[in-house]
């Protein structure tokens, strides 16, 4: 609990910090970009023509590392409403398919219930593609993804967690990199590929949700992220709490 903590004022500091700078490194970007774009277009010489392909590259990697960057700040406004976490998997899963290529298998494996939760939805869909993304890049080789849910009763009348799972067949990771991979910036991939935000981002979500996230993985048998919300029941004798002031329509 208390590495949680740290964890989160770490990310709270970062979040705050990054977010100021990122939207004033947007702007300077559009003129380097804009600039470089307007050089560019006459230049005969060949050599002139790369390193001004260059400039272009780095400027439109930066861009995209800002607006991670912003992305990770900004994690207000929450619009929560009550979800069926196997139907967000559904429809999250066609989209899996099409981004993972035609190397990697994506499987559902849902529990036989409705797994409700009071969150927000595009949170979770950002939650489980950011993890998708990470199994992507372990199994180069193709492989296996599996996004799962379970309804998890801790004891008998205890209010339940909603549990989500995605599980790879990929390269696992060593105990010294599983100990840093929610770090802000930390990243295997080295500066081209990874941003070392991703999971940083699915920390903050998940946390901002009153949820956990664990990790199983060991190096060459695959790695599975659990995470825990909350479960809704929408019901005050079971929580022992006035439930939200909202009602599952349909149920
Ligand atoms: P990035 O993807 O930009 O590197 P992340 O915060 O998403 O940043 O991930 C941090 C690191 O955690 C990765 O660089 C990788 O070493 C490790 N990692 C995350 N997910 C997995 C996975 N499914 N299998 C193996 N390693 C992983």
């Amino acid at each position: 609990l208390e590495e949680q903590l740290r964890q989160s004022q770490k990310m709270e500091a970062v979040g705050r910090l990054a977010g100021g700078v990122a939207h004033d490194f947007n702007n300077l970007l559009t003129i380097i970009r804009g600039n470089a774009e307007l050089l560019r277009s006459p230049a005969e010489d060949a050599a002139a023509s790369a390193l001004f392909d260059d400039l272009l590259l780095a400027a439109d990697r930066a861009t995209a590392l800002v607006r991670q960057l912003l992305m990770f700040s900004r994690r207000q406004p929450v619009r929560v409403e009550i979800l069926d976490l196997n139907e967000v998997v559904t429809t999250v899963s066609g989209l899996l398919r099409r981004l993972l290529g035609e190397h990697i298998t994506v499987e559902t494996a849902l529990a036989p219930v409705p797994v409700t939760v009071r969150a927000d939805r595009s949170h979770l869909e950002q939650v489980i593609l950011n993890l998708a993304v990470n199994a992507r890049d372990a199994m180069p080789g193709g492989g296996t993804l599996t996004v799962g849910t379970v309804a998890l009763e801790r004891k008998l009348g205890e209010p339940r967690f909603a549990r989500l799972t995605v599980t790879d067949t990929g390269t696992g990771m060593t105990d010294e990199v599983k100990g840093q991979i929610f770090e802000p910036f930390f990243t295997t991939k080295g500066p081209d590929k990874g941003t070392g935000l991703g999971l940083a981002t699915v920390f903050g979500i998940v946390e901002q949700a009153g949820g956990r996230i664990g990790v199983e993985s060991e190096p060459g048998a695959g790695t599975t992220f659990h995470v825990e919300l909350p479960w809704w029941e929408g019901n005050a004798s079971v929580l022992g709490r006035t439930p939200a002031p909202r009602s599952l329509s349909g149920r």
